[in-house]
């Protein structure tokens, strides 16, 4: 069998801070870790990799027998680097097989099968594509959308360049990129559905790109898209868990793939009565709707004092999830890690859109 093999080496002065994280992060896409002196060896079922840590200097080594798997690799190493590496300034240069290979992992090109309304306040769109495998994973759900617009109808995608990361060819011909989270998935029949928020509209200037997108997507259309974005909710006896709209499509996902044992609660704030959906939970999850009944995205309270109102049990493991509009999100973090004084192992509360700013974590 062939082996394709290349390899980086970076000059990291401080390595060891946080190096933990690294290795954190690349186990956690179910790697094996044999640790040796001063080498660390990660298996994957697509491939491997090796650090080889030497004084101020870290050799990462990646193989695989396909190119497929090479391309993951490089770009599992490249992403942990970049992320955790950042105040070093890294530059990865991958030397060997595929060095100028331009093909990037993490893109496809999907195009619409077809569009229609879940609620009056949800759009969901199917999108057909090719070798969709690595979106079906509940553990990272997300993707990052590239819209073509009416000032760049046909955007240039993003390659891959030396590092194995993204490269945009042409900043005056780049789509405009949001993120969003894929509501159900099967790669074997080549589709996925995104669920999109319905806000603004275009006479009130707010109704952005992803959401225009959405409510004139057309069968054949084609859009890029990039991931999958996102960390997993950690395993636990009992969950909190509260979203806007925004985080519909995401919490559903977790509510159907939760234990039948699992309990606790779950807030979703909705425009209205309209705008609930029926989702699949365990029993001995209290599912509850607020509702905004006229109060605009953002400027409801009772999601926030919903969740504050809410006691932990002591005696059972635990989880808080929140996503919602910036102000809220960070509402709901301090009070779980400063006030509650959980931590990041226990909470993930994360803003998904911004009151008055455009495109919230889209780069
Ligand atoms: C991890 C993650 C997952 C996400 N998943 C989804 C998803 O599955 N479905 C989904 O619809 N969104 C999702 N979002 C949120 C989405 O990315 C933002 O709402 C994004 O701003 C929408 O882009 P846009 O081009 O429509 O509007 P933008 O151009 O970004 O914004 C234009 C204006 O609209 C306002 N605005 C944006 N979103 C809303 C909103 N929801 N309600 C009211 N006003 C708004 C902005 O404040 C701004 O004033 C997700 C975000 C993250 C970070």
């Amino acid at each position: 069998m062939t082996t394709l093999n290349c390899r980086a080496e970076l000059r990291l002065l401080k390595l060891f801070d946080y190096l933990h994280l690294i290795v954190d992060r690349l186990e956690s896409f179910d790697a094996t870790i044999e640790r040796g002196d001063g080498t660390l060896a990660f298996t994957y079922s697509f491939g491997s990799a090796r650090f080889i840590m030497q004084p101020e200097t870290l050799v990462m080594e990646a193989s695989a027998h396909d190119e497929h798997g090479l391309r993951r690799i490089k770009e599992l190493l490249s992403v942990a680097i970049e992320l955790y590496a950042k105040s070093e300034n890294p530059q990865v240069t991958w030397e060997g097989d595929l060095a100028d290979d331009t093909t990037l992992p993490s893109f496809r090109l999907m195009r619409v099968d077809n569009a229609w309304q879940v609620t009056p306040g949800m759009r969901r769109v199917r999108l057909l594509g090719d070798n969709l495998d690595r979106f079906e994973t509940a553990s990272s759900m997300h993707i990052r959308m590239l819209f073509p617009t009416a000032a760049v109808p046909e955007p240039v995608w993003p390659i891959a360049g030396r590092n194995g990361l993204a490269l945009w060819p042409s900043e005056e011909r780049k789509p405009v990129t949001r993120v969003y989270t894929i509501r159900n998935i099967d790669a074997a029949a080549g589709y996925m559905d995104i669920d999109f928020v319905v806000h603004g509209d275009a006479a009130d200037g707010h109704e952005g790109v992803g959401c225009a997108w959405a409510m004139h997507a057309a069968e054949g259309d084609v859009v890029g898209i990039m991931g999958p974005l996102g960390r997993p909710v950690r395993a636990a006896e009992w969950y909190i868990m509260g979203c806007d709209e925004t985080g519909l499509p995401a919490l559903s996902r977790i509510l159907e793939r939760l234990p039948s044992h699992a309990r606790g609660f779950a807030f979703v704030e909705v425009a209205d009565a309209a705008c609930e959906q029926r989702i699949a939970h365990p029993d001995g999850i209290d599912l509850r709707w607020i509702h905004r009944d006229g109060v605009a995205g953002g400027e409801h309270e009772g999601l926030v004092q919903a969740i504050r109102a809410v006691a932990w049990p002591e005696d059972v493991s635990s989880f808080g999830w929140f996503a919602s509009e910036s102000d809220a999100s960070r509402q709901v973090r301090e009070y779980w890690r400063t006030t509650l004084a959980y931590g990041r192992d226990k909470t993930l509360a994360a803003g998904y859109w911004k009151r008055g700013a455009a495109g919230l974590m889209a780069n």
